[in-house]
């Protein structure tokens, strides 16, 4: 089910003007995360009025982002692309990265045209950023879409009070060994806004522009 719809957005999905279909739940449960009644919540829009509203707006939206949450943990997700792209909408996933064997199932199946894969953080650090989780996870994907000729970006979400500098440096340093060649997208850490670990301060501006682009 989905949280809800944002209608239409140039922001979300290069050069496609696009809806975000928020899925409810995750299977991760990050510190910083904004979206808490996203993620415990079990959503209100079903599939039918999600394809309903889609179909209202062809020759509008050319595509469509599934995001949440975490859309890979929603065992209909398959169903949910296999829709969107027989309507003719191209189809954008927001992932954790947490669960590549979703990926390679809408990768086989090329229902995906685009990927923002989270790179969350070092096994080390996974528990205590995002309440378990695996590094491994994340390389599995992230080799699973280098190697798919899918376009992709990797991006993050820094708090300084979870993480040191020298380990986003460190991730970006791994990212361009393992092959990656395009910007590291660093989130700015919203403050003053409810979270699941309700964090303070933001310290994201210590981060040197050397090394990542920001969004
Ligand atoms: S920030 Fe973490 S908990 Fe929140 S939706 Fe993303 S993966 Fe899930």
């Amino acid at each position: 089910m989905l949280h809800d719809i944002t209608p239409f957005t140039l922001l979300d999905f290069p050069d496609t003007p696009a809806a975000i279909f928020w899925f409810a739940g995750c299977n991760l449960r990050c510190a910083y995360c904004y979206n808490p009644e996203i993620v415990l919540g079990e959503g209100c829009i079903d599939a039918s009025e999600a394809l309903a509203f889609l179909q209202r707006r062809e020759g509008l939206l050319e595509g469509v982002v599934f995001s949440g949450g975490e859309c890979t943990q929603v065992p209909s997700i398959l169903t949910w692309a296999r829709s969107v792209k027989a309507l003719g909408f191209g189809l954008k996933i927001d992932t954790n990265a947490m669960r590549p064997d979703v990926l390679r199932r809408l990768l086989d199946e090329h229902l995906m045209d685009y990927c923002a894969l989270d790179y969350k953080a070092p096994q080390a650090l996974m528990q205590d950023i995002c309440g378990g989780g695996s590094e491994s996870r994340f390389w599995e994907s992230f080799d699973l879409l280098r190697t798919s000729g899918v376009d992709f970006e990797v991006r993050t979400t820094f708090h300084g009070g979870l993480m040191r500098l020298e380990t986003l440096e460190m991730m970006a340093h791994t990212l361009h060994v393992r092959g990656y060649r395009k910007p590291f997208y660093v989130q700015r850490f919203v403050n003053g806004v409810a979270t699941l670990g309700n964090l303070g301060d933001d310290h994201t501006k210590a981060v040197p522009m050397a090394y990542v682009q920001w969004r």
